[in-house]
């Protein structure tokens, strides 16, 4: 689905299945946002074939958090494809899945600030909280936010997982609330289009979810 000019989500409706939901942004590079799990990566490779674009087509993966239903497939895209995430939640990876898992080490660490890829200039934010080392990025030319688990539509990432923490979340929380955002895309459920209803959205988690944090 096409959600802004040269933007286009693989969202994932399985109630029976956790998949994470899949960005991908056309460009000088093309970029793939969360994966996802391998098993489940046919959805991804299908959209992407839908608008014409092959998996080896991929320069970029970014991954907004250390949970193999947002990473599991990162490393597994064409010999130029370099992938990325916080270094907090890569060595969260290591020590908790450990020799359980093939992930390759990341071509470079997403850290908190400017993140020019190709053409495409986004804001690294480091946003704890639901995993140590979760980021969102924030597309600044089309003003989109990708929030991995930390926000979705009406509701909020879990704070029980290893390394969570409420107190981080909110405070994550408040400072994605600051930013100009047309669009939210979260890890899971439905994207929220429209400046008034990003606003809406965070009010209503502050309002409501902030007082069991
Ligand atoms: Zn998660």
């Amino acid at each position: 689905m096409k959600i802004v000019d040269g933007l286009y989500g693989f969202l994932w409706r399985s109630a029976s299945e956790n998949n994470c939901n899949s960005f991908f942004i056309d460009g000088s590079k093309r970029i793939l946002i969360d994966p996802g799990h391998r098993h489940l990566f046919q959805h991804v490779r299908r959209g992407l074939e839908r608008i014409g674009v092959t998996t080896e087509q991929i320069d970029v993966v970014l991954v907004t958090h250390g949970h193999p239903d947002h990473f599991e497939t990162a490393g597994s895209f064409g010999p130029s494809a370099r992938w990325a995430m916080s270094r907090i939640d890569y060595e969260f990876v290591m020590e908790y899945l450990g020799a359980q898992t093939d992930l390759p080490q990341p071509a470079f660490f997403l850290q908190e600030g400017g993140l020019l890829i190709g053409d495409r200039d986004f804001l690294v934010i480091h946003t704890p909280g639901h995993s140590p080392g979760s980021v969102c990025l924030y597309w600044r030319q089309q003003k989109v936010l990708f929030t991995g688990d930390v926000v979705f539509n009406q509701s909020i990432g879990r704070t029980d997982l290893p390394g969570g923490s409420g107190r981080q979340l909110k405070e994550s929380i408040s400072r994605l609330a600051e930013l100009d955002v047309e669009v939210l895309c979260p890890g899971h459920g439905d994207v929220v289009a429209g400046r008034e209803n990003v606003r809406k959205n965070f009010k209503m988690i502050k309002d409501f979810w902030f007082s069991y944090l």
